[in-house]
Parts: structure tokens; C-alpha cells; sequence
């Protein structure tokens, strides 16, 4: 078992890089990722307790890109902190993420929800965004749930939502590659595309330079990862997987099992390394 989509509190996980790489190893996971939003910087700490329990950390994060028929989620393995020009690009998105929660906080309390910009530091530290104002709104009664403060206020469309700027999908396959990483097309079904659509932008995003889709996500369906894996197949990508854990600001997944039902096989992790430009 291994597991390639993990948070930890570096963005809007909750538990630290060191014990998702413990949780990951209670799981039985032959490796981890940890794949935090935007940023690198949970990868050493990460990396340092899989050296003393033996498991393989593989490094990462997750970045959000703009392509015609909505958002994608892309996954960045094999990045290393000081691997150049990906790294770069993740600063400025680091800064652009501040400016948005500063607008954020401001459009929140305009409608009648209180969240400071210090309790949003507060709670989500340098990675702070959405989930972490959810998680204040409903520490505060106002909300019963993080999935219930998306669904009404702050999910694309919704009256709370501030907008920031998305990398074009080319430019992070093409980034990764030249940081010798490989970009992944994370959890495909939030897309929600038409079978037709999905089979065209997947093979887009191939043609862009992406090396594989998430197939088996902790969040699907048993059919739907078959659907998937063998829609990868079709477009000689790599079927990855992971469960997206991001402990309580996601209570339904955990390492490695996802909701219960997930194994991702470590053959996807060799496939994926034969990926890395030489
Ligand atoms: P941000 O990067 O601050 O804009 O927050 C985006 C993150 O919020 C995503 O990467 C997810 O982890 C989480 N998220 C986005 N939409 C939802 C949703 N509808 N329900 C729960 N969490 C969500
Ligand atoms: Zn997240
Ligand atoms: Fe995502
Ligand atoms: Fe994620």
C-alpha cells in the first residue's frame, strides 16, 4: 500500500508532517506523499521521520490551475525544496494566496461572518486559506460543518468566494518537468465533465505533459477508479492514487484507506518514476 495525496498543517491539514508520515506507517503504507497546497516546506520534517520509521517519502505538493472547463487540481511528486524554478513559482503563489486572504476576511465580515486575519493566521498558519476560515465559522456556531461553510459561502460561486490567480496547466507540467518533477491530475472527477469531455481533456492535459491521473482517490466510488485507471490507460498515462487526507478539516479520509475501501498498489509509484526526465 502506498499513499500519494496527503495535507498536513503546513497547509490545511491538521496533523503535522512528521505524524501523517506516522499515520501513513500504522496504515502500512510502503511510501507517502505529502502533497501540500502550494508549498514545500513540510517536506524535511516529513521526510526525517520516514527515515526512522522505513518508509519512502516522496515529495510533493498539490497546485490548482485554470483550464477552459473549470478548476483542476494538479499533484507535483519528486519536488524538492531548492529544486528551482517550481519552487519559484510556488513563492509567488504563496504571496498571492496572502493577498486573497486579506480580501477574504474583509468580504466575510462585509457579509456578516466574523474571521479576523489574526484568527485565520491563528489557525492555519503560512498555508491559511478557505478551510481554515470554514473551520473558524464553524468553531463559532455559524456553520455546522466545513463541508456545510464550502457548500453555502465560500466555494467558486458561492456569495464568499475571492478569487486568486491559477497556474495554466502547460506551464506546471512544464515547470515540473524542468525541476525534474512530474505533474499528475489530481481527484479528475471534480471536474465534472461528460465522459466525452473528460476522455479529451485527459488527453489535453497528456499532450500538455502530464504523466498521470488520479485514479484510485481515497473520496470514489470502486467503479468510478476502475473507470478512471483504465481511462489512463488509454492515453498511456500513469494511474496514481492517494487519499487526500487532511484530518479533521476532512473527517471522512484517512491515510492510506481513504474512506476504508482504498489500496493504492506501490507499482504506481515505479510507474511514476519512470516518469522523471532524465
Ligand atoms: P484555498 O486554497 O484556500 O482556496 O482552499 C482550497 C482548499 O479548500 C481545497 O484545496 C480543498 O482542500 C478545500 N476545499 C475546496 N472546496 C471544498 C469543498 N467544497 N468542501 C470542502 N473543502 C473544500
Ligand atoms: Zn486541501
Ligand atoms: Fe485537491
Ligand atoms: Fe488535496
Amino acid at each position: 500500500m502506498i499513499d500519494l495525496h496527503t495535507h498536513s498543517t503546513m497547509s490545511d491539514g491538521s496533523d503535522s508532517p512528521a505524524r501523517v508520515v506516522e499515520l501513513a506507517a500504522e496504515a502500512g503504507c510502503k511510501a507517502i506523499a505529502l502533497t501540500d497546497h502550494d508549498r514545500l516546506d513540510g517536506i524535511p520534517g516529513a521526510r526525517a521521520r520516514a527515515e526512522e520509521l522505513g518508509l519512502e517519502l516522496v515529495p510533493g505538493c498539490e497546485v490548482s490551475c485554470e483550464i477552459a472547463v473549470g478548476t483542476l487540481h494538479a499533484l507535483v511528486y519528486f519536488l524538492e525544496p531548492g529544486c528551482g524554478a517550481f519552487e519559484h513559482e510556488l513563492f509567488v503563489l504563496q504571496g498571492q494566496r496572502d493577498e486573497r486572504n486579506v480580501q477574504l476576511v474583509e468580504h466575510l465580515s462585509s457579509l456578516g461572518l466574523p474571521v479576523s486575519l489574526d484568527e485565520l493566521t491563528a489557525e492555519g498558519g503560512r498555508g491559511a486559506g478557505r478551510p481554515h476560515a470554514a473551520a473558524i465559522l464553524m468553531r463559532k456556531g455559524v456553520v455546522g460543518s466545513i463541508r456545510e461553510a464550502f457548500d453555502v459561502w465560500l466555494a467558486r460561486g458561492r456569495p464568499g468566494y475571492i478569487e486568486r490567480p491559477r497556474l495554466a496547466p502547460q506551464r506546471v507540467a512544464q515547470l515540473a518537468l524542468a525541476s525534474r518533477g512530474v505533474a499528475v491530475v489530481a481527484h479528475p472527477l471534480s471536474l465534472a465533465l461528460s465522459p466525452a469531455s473528460m476522455h479529451s481533456t485527459v488527453g489535453e492535459l497528456a499532450a500538455l505533459g502530464f504523466s498521470g491521473i488520479e485514479a484510485w482517490y481515497g473520496d470514489y466510488e470502486p467503479s468510478d477508479r476502475e473507470g478512471l485507471a483504465a481511462l489512463a490507460a488509454r492515453h498511456g498515462l500513469v494511474a496514481t492514487g492517494g487519499s487526500d487526507y487532511h484530518g479533521t478539516y476532512k473527517p471522512h479520509l484517512q491515510v492510506g484507506v481513504g474512506r476504508g475501501d482504498l489500496d493504492v498498489d506501490d507499482g504506481a509509484l515505479d510507474e511514476l518514476r519512470q516518469r522523471i526526465p532524465a
